[in-house]
C-alpha cells in the first residue's frame, strides 16, 4: 500500500514543528502523489527551523501559526486557512499535536491531568469544531472514487495512542502507568467516535489512529519505530480510508484496535 493524496486538494497537520507532525510534512513533500496544499501548523513557527527550510523549497507547504489550546489562535488559523484553501474547503484535518506528562499513581496531579486533557482531548474537538465550515465546504465540493467517505473529500484524523485503549491496559499491556495521558487518549477516542456519529450524514470521515511507538521526543530513543517507518505506513493507511473505517480505531498498519 502506498501513500496517495494526489486527488486531495488540502491536508492540515497540527503540531508540525517536530516529531510525527513534521515527519508527515517531510513524507508528503517527498512523493509525487502529494496533496496540492499542505498546511503545516505550529504553535511557534519561528522556532520550527526544519519546517521553515522545507517550506522555502516547497511552495505547496503553507505554515500557519496554531496553538491548539488557544481559541484566539484557532480562530486566526481558520481565517488564514480559509484564504489558502478558498471555496474548495479543507479536505483532511489531522489532529496530531499532543503532550505526554510522565506520571504514576503517586506523582499524578490535578494540574498535569487538566493540562493533558486540554491538549490531547479537548483541543482536537475544538479545533475540529472551528474548521467544520471548511470541512463542510470540502464535503460539498469534492467526491470519492467509488464511495462516499475518503480523505480526498472531507476527513478528521485524530492521532491517539494504543495507551488510550481501556481493553489493552491489562496484563502485559499495562506497562506504561501514565494516568493523564492514557485517560486523555481514551477520551480522544470517545470524542472521535462521537464526531463520527454526528458527521456521518454529512459524509465527513472521522477516524482515530495509533502511529505505533516511535522515536520522537515523546516516544524516546528506545522506541522500535523510526518516524519514517511509522509515518510512511500511517499515511498509506490514512490515504486509503473509506466509509468502512469511519468511527474506527486503527493502528499505523491499518489493524483495528480494541477500545
Ligand atoms: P512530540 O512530543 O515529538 O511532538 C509533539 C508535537 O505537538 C510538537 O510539534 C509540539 O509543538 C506539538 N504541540 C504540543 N502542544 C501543542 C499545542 N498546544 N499547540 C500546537 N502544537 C502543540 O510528539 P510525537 O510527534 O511523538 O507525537 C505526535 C502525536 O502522536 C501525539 O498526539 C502523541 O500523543 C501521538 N503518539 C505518539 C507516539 C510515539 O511513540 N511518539 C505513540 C502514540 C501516539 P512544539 O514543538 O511547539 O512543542
Amino acid at each position: 500500500m502506498s501513500v496517495n493524496f494526489v486527488k486531495c486538494n488540502s491536508v492540515l497537520i497540527t503540531g508540525a514543528s517536530r516529531g510525527l507532525g513534521l515527519q508527515m510534512v517531510k513524507h508528503l513533500v517527498g512523493i509525487s502523489e502529494r496533496p496540492k496544499k499542505i498546511i503545516a501548523t505550529a504553535r511557534n513557527p519561528a522556532t520550527a527551523q526544519e519546517l521553515q527550510q522545507i517550506a522555502k523549497s516547497h511552495p505547496e507547504v503553507h505554515i500557519v501559526p496554531l496553538d491548539v489550546v488557544n481559541d484566539v489562535s484557532i480562530e486566526a488559523a481558520v481565517q488564514k486557512v480559509s484564504s489558502i484553501v478558498g471555496p474548495a474547503g479543507l479536505n483532511c484535518l489531522i489532529n496530531n499535536a499532543g503532550i505526554a506528562i510522565v506520571s504514576d499513581l503517586n506523582s499524578e496531579t490535578r494540574d498535569s491531568m487538566m493540562k493533558t486533557f486540554q491538549s490531547n482531548t479537548i483541543s482536537p474537538l475544538f479545533v475540529t469544531k472551528a474548521f467544520l465550515p471548511l470541512l463542510r465546504a470540502a464535503a460539498a465540493a469534492a467526491v470519492c472514487d467509488g464511495g462516499v467517505m475518503c480523505v480526498n473529500r472531507a476527513a478528521v484524523i485524530n492521532v491517539s495512542s494504543v495507551l488510550g485503549s481501556v481493553q489493552l491496559n491489562w496484563g502485559k499491556g499495562a506497562v506504561f502507568k501514565v494516568y493523564g495521558y492514557r485517560a486523555s487518549k481514551a477520551g480522544l477516542n470517545m470524542v472521535t467516535r462521537s464526531l463520527a456519529v454526528d458527521l456521518q450524514p454529512e459524509g465527513i470521515l472521522c477516524t482515530v489512529v495509533h502511529p505505533g511507538w516511535v522515536q520522537t521526543d515523546m516516544g524516546g530513543k528506545e522506541a522500535p519505530l523510526t518516524p519514517e517507518e511509522s509515518i510512511s505506513s500511517l499515511l498509506a493507511v490514512v490515504s486509503a480510508l473509506s466509509e468502512k473505517d469511519h468511527g474506527q480505531f486503527l493502528d499505523y498498519e491499518g489493524k483495528n484496535l480494541p477500545w
